[in-house]
């Protein structure tokens, strides 16, 4: 189910500046300076631009990259990936697929059953913890 696709103005009005230069703009977190980075709290990392779920934190593991790295996003084509050959390197840019904020990228490095490392700022996400989740469910009843 796609959610609404917020605009440039929208988003710059809504996110920090630095979340805006990374989610509209392919910008980077310095590494170890994100909220996620180190958060271990059960539940759901959204985008931050759109709200589509992305990632679960059973999932999430410590890379020591820095940034809040994920060896799966959640099922059901949640982000898409570009080839990206920016500051003379190739990578896998990772984006939401519903919105296309620039999310991270991916990397053949990550632990099994995957061997992905989704490397993601942390601006990029909002987290929604499991509590959060269920009230907003049963808010819904
Ligand atoms: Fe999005």
């Amino acid at each position: 189910m796609s959610k609404p696709v917020p605009t440039a103005e929208e988003l710059r009005a809504r996110l920090s500046p630095l979340a805006f230069e990374v989610t509209c703009n392919k910008g980077t977190e310095r590494a170890f300076t994100g909220a996620y980075t180190y958060h271990k709290e059960r539940g759901v990392y959204a985008c931050v631009c759109c709200g589509n779920e992305l990632f679960h934190s059973d999932t999430k593991y410590d890379s020591g990259s820095g940034w809040p790295s994920f060896w799966t996003p959640l099922a059901g084509d949640r982000v898409r990936e570009h080839r990206d050959t920016s500051y003379g390197m190739l990578r896998t840019e990772v984006v939401c697929a519903n919105c296309d904020a620039h999310l991270g990228h991916v990397f053949e490095d990550g632990p099994q059953p995957t061997g992905l490392r989704y490397c993601i700022n942390s601006v990029s996400l909002a987290f929604q913890g499991a509590a959060e989740s269920k009230s907003a469910a049963e808010s819904n009843k």
